[in-house]
């Protein structure tokens, strides 16, 4: 019954493990990748003005012009990069959708994708749907998990069509320097490669400066972005994507067949979420909660590089000789600490579990401890 296309992409790790948990009590998650408390009020509340007020509509398919205006103005003001937000701006549901209609709307059958790994679940599933083909880049602790323009040149074929950037990194948690980016948009501009750079975590890079890609290669940059996580925004599923015209009208053409439009209430959310600060407490908020985690995981003997950004610790584990898959479910059924294991995303993840910090003071202390007599047992 079903496409051969469907039954070859495998079902989400993570998924599979969050089943295991949802079955057990008391657990401390270091697992979920989202914030641990609820949009900021004056968000929520001028939302539900907006209903009270009868916007319950469809808006334009590409989103409210106020919204895209909005972040043409913010981007331009924070990045000094200009975008038109008649058509070089689309509000889409999440950088989940920006994500699948970038890959659709730039890929023939078999073009080739490259991945950075470990990289976000989503990616080689979006390529597969749209019947490209990922091309994985593998990286390690020791390069602090980030690609360099040889990793790039090494896998160039007559069909390589995009790379799909993430930074700061879900893993990882690392991100790239000024220095970094335009030595890999060299390459793509080079090599004639599209660049789908998901910026999803960019309100929380910490002690770097986070800069988009669109500074060095604005013409074959796709720049995903979304409220989800600088705003603790993820049930709203708000997202943009800023591009070309050219491609951001074929990304709007899939989105207009298939979604019509971003739900009106969430984007007048969005734009009250723009006309705030909120981020900055948000941000200020993680890096705390950072610093407690990596050195309390580096203490307890699981050595972990210090994320730059998002709000994802990556240590190794391999020092104990179990798999990430045995090591997070021994884990979870002997001190009831849920962690996500490295392998989940990609094959170079294996040896490193994901702790998010996406979680209280008092509970990340709490797992620290139980993960101290975890490591003693084993
Ligand atoms: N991109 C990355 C790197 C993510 O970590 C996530 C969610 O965890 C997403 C995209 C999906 O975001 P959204 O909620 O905007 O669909």
């Amino acid at each position: 019954m079903l496409s051969k296309r469907i039954l070859e992409i495998p079902a989400s790790g993570i998924r599979k493990f969050f089943d295991l948990i949802s079955r057990m009590p008391d657990v401390i998650s270091l697992g979920v990748g989202e914030p641990d408390f609820p949009t900021p009020w004056h968000i929520r509340e001028n939302a539900l003005y907006s209903i009270e007020k009868g916007f319950t509509t469809y808006t334009s398919n590409a989103g409210l012009l106020s919204l895209r205006e909005k972040i043409s103005q913010m981007v331009y003001s924070k990045y000094n990069l200009s975008y038109d937000p008649k058509n070089e701006v689309l509000i889409t549901v999440g950088v989940s959708e920006g994500l699948d209609l970038a890959v659709r709307a730039i890929l023939d059958l078999d073009d080739e994708v490259l991945i950075p790994e470990p990289s976000y679940v989503s990616y080689k599933p979006c390529v597969l749907l749209a019947g490209g083909k990922p091309v994985v880049i593998p990286t390690k602790f020791s390069n602090k998990f980030k690609i360099k323009p040889d990793d790039i040149k090494e896998r160039l074929s007559s069909r390589t069509k995009a790379i799909i950037l993430c930074y700061p990194n879900n893993p990882t948690g690392m991100t790239y320097t000024k220095d970094e980016l335009s030595s890999i948009a060299d390459v793509c501009k080079e090599n004639d490669i599209m660049v789908i750079s998901d910026e999803i975590y960019g309100l929380l890079s910490y002690e770097i400066e986070h800069i988009p890609f669109s500074t060095f290669l604005k013409e074959k940059t796709i720049w995903l972005s979304g409220f989800s996580k600088g705003y603790a925004m993820t049930g709203w599923r708000l997202g943009y994507a800023l591009g070309p015209e050219e491609i951001i009208s074929a990304m709007c053409k899939i989105h207009q067949y298939i979604i019509l439009c971003a739900p009106i209430m969430s984007q007048y959310a969005g734009l009250s979420a723009l006309n705030s600060n909120s981020f900055i407490e948000i941000k200020d908020e993680f890096l705390r909660r950072r610093n407690l985690i990596v050195s309390g995981l580096n203490s307890i003997g699981m050595p972990c590089l210090m994320p730059d950004g998002a709000f994802y610790a990556f240590p190794s584990i391999e020092k104990t000789g179990l798999s990430s898959y045995d090591f997070a479910e021994k884990l979870l059924l002997s001190e009831k600490v849920a962690v996500v294991p490295g392998n989940v995303f990609g094959d170079c993840g294996r040896g490193f579990i994901r702790c998010s910090y996406a979680t209280s003071v008092e509970k990340i202390e709490k797992a620290i401890e139980r993960m101290a007599s975890f490591l003693k047992k084993i």
